[in-house]
């Protein structure tokens, strides 16, 4: 077991630290040309992988260009050309219905606040913080993913369990300088060795100071169950 540093955010700038120079190409791996198509992949990367997200897209950004091709297609074909995607009629439904509020509301330009984006169906505060920081410039947050939830609490940097209540715990530690470089790095660490149901703990830069640490860790913090 990894000895954590105190306080937290002595933990987190070191496991940004350390990150960094272990991934320092670290970004998203959604592919996308403009603001509309970076919010259309997000909101159909929700449980479905980026992989799979961008095999799909690649055929859907030439079939539709703009908000308004997505608001005026019937519904049932969307969906139709989204069949790969996990959840797809329902992902069709809220690129719809989100495409026509962005051409009625917003001239037929995707929001550049967190209210508005928001406002726009299927997209909850992760989703938002993705466009806002790579469609905007925007940092506001941090984007808690599957993989930042899991690793945060492996790594003691948070208890909560909750992304809502993870998020704002993690604003309070990481540099924001950082924020949006978190999100990258905790992913390329999850895909590549703090794998959800195998970490290689024994091939990690981190378990020094990661109380889950599988040697002699008797707990996964994530879970909260025994390894
Ligand atoms: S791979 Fe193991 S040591 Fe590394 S962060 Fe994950 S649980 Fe901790």
């Amino acid at each position: 077991m990894g000895t954590p540093l105190e306080p937290r955010t002595a933990q987190a700038e070191e496991v940004v630290d350390r990150l960094l120079e272990e991934y320092p190409d670290s970004t998203i791996s959604l592919r996308y040309s403009s603001r509309l198509e970076l919010l259309i992949a997000v909101i159909l990367s929700a449980q479905c992988t980026d992989e799979r997200v961008n095999s799909e897209t690649e055929h859907l950004f030439e079939k539709y260009d703009g908000a308004e091709d997505y608001a005026e297609v019937d519904e049932e074909e969307l969906a139709e050309d989204l069949n790969s995607i996990t959840y797809y009629n329902s992902k069709a439904g809220y690129i719809k219905t989100s495409c026509q509020m962005i051409v009625d509301e917003h001239d037929g330009e995707v929001p550049d606040t967190m209210d508005e984006l928001t406002e726009l169906q299927g997209v909850g505060r992760k989703t938002a913080n993705v466009v806002l920081q790579h469609g905007h410039d925007v940092v506001e947050g941090i984007v808690v993913d599957t993989h930042v939830q899991r690793i945060s609490q492996r790594l003691g940097l948070t208890e909560e369990e909750r992304p809502e209540a993870i998020e704002p715990e993690l604003m309070e530690i990481v540099p924001d300088q950082h924020w949006q470089q978190f999100t990258h790095l905790l992913i390329d660490h999850g895909r590549a060795t703090c794998t959800a149901r195998n970490p290689d703990c024994a091939d990690c830069v981190l378990a020094d100071i990661c109380p889950s640490e599988k040697g002699d860790a008797e707990v996964d913090l994530a879970s909260g169950e025994a390894w």
